[in-house]
């Protein structure tokens, strides 16, 4: 289970504050320092955690809380807001573009679950009523573009490809074939590679200023911890992104990635991949988050 570790800790911790009744400063203060060695070894950043626990320790050691009939519950409400708030308050939806075809351009490192994600998002938005196409623009393995017919297969969505060339050409063109397909939404399946190096960055950039998608989403894996946040970094530089998919939060993540990357990137997280089926991507809610992490 994703943020067992994390979500046991906290509510020892606040399991320990409410069996206090009425509340000093040092009790709380207490009950950070735990909220802060929780978070750090859930691989939280630790400048993040800084700051978390600075927030919440100026509004938890308020008069108002302190002299409220229910103070560690006061402190427990806090928690929840801040977490929520860290993970970016709202659920930040896809912006879809007033004049379709919304182009979505995925990018992510190999083995992050990028080309899964790719179906699983056409996949939501078909039930949604939109009309996707996949455009196999990850020329480098032909396997890749053999995966994504496959996975286009099994969702019964269109997949675009053109083989193994320039993929800013098979961008292009698959946009130009919606104007007779009649597809609305238009997601790219963009190369990967082991690590980030150049070659990819520049390929990424091509790709982005031959077609402006409306949506730039990097799929990372959860389970990566503070390595996705390093990765979200380096490509909102390069490409500037306009939101994180983060997969693999059914496995067994500390919750790192799903707490931080927001907060060091500024990137809102939009989605979260759940499973290896193709229904295993859900929307991600900041404050379902928070419900789960504090039980
Ligand atoms: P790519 O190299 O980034 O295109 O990665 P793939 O889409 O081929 O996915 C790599 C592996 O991760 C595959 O075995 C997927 O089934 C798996 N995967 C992708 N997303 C998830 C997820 O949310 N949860 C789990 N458990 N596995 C996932």
């Amino acid at each position: 289970m994703a943020f067992a570790g994390l979500s046991e800790r906290l509510q020892e911790t606040f399991k320990k504050l409410r069996g206090k009744g009425k509340l000093t400063e040092e009790d709380v203060n207490q009950a950070l320092r735990e909220v802060r060695l929780a978070l750090l070894e859930a691989d939280v950043n630790f400048k993040v955690v800084r700051n978390f626990v600075n927030v919440v320790r100026q509004r938890a050691t308020g008069q108002d809380v302190m002299a409220s009939l229910t103070p560690a519950q006061q402190v427990v409400k806090i928690v929840h807001e801040e977490l929520t708030a860290l993970m970016g308050g709202q659920n930040a939806r896809l912006e879809l573009a007033p004049k379709p075809p919304t182009v979505v351009m995925l990018v992510g490192l190999q083995g992050s679950g990028k080309t899964t994600t790719v179906a699983k998002l056409a996949n939501l938005l078909k039930k949604q009523g939109r009309r996707p196409l996949l455009v196999a623009a990850d020329v480098y393995r032909p396997a890749a573009i053999k995966q994504l017919q496959v996975l286009g297969g099994q969702i019964d969505v269109p997949v675009f490809s053109m083989g193994e060339q320039d993929p800013v050409s098979i961008a292009g063109a698959a946009l130009e074939s919606t104007r007779k397909g009649g597809q609305d939404v238009v997601i790219i399946d963009t190369a990967g590679r082991l690590h980030i190096n150049e070659e990819l960055m520049v390929e990424l950039e091509r790709i982005k200023a031959g077609v402006q998608p409306h949506e730039i989403l990097l799929v990372v894996d959860a389970m990566t911890g503070q390595d996705a946040v390093t990765v979200a970094e380096s490509f909102h530089q390069r490409l500037v992104l306009d939101g994180v998919i983060l997969t693999k939060l059914d496995g067994d993540t500390r919750g790192g990635a799903a707490l931080s990357v927001r907060a060091v990137t500024g990137c809102p997280i939009k989605f979260v991949g759940i499973g290896e089926k193709l229904d295993a991507l859900e929307p991600f809610h900041p404050n379902r988050m928070a419900d789960r992490i504090l039980g």
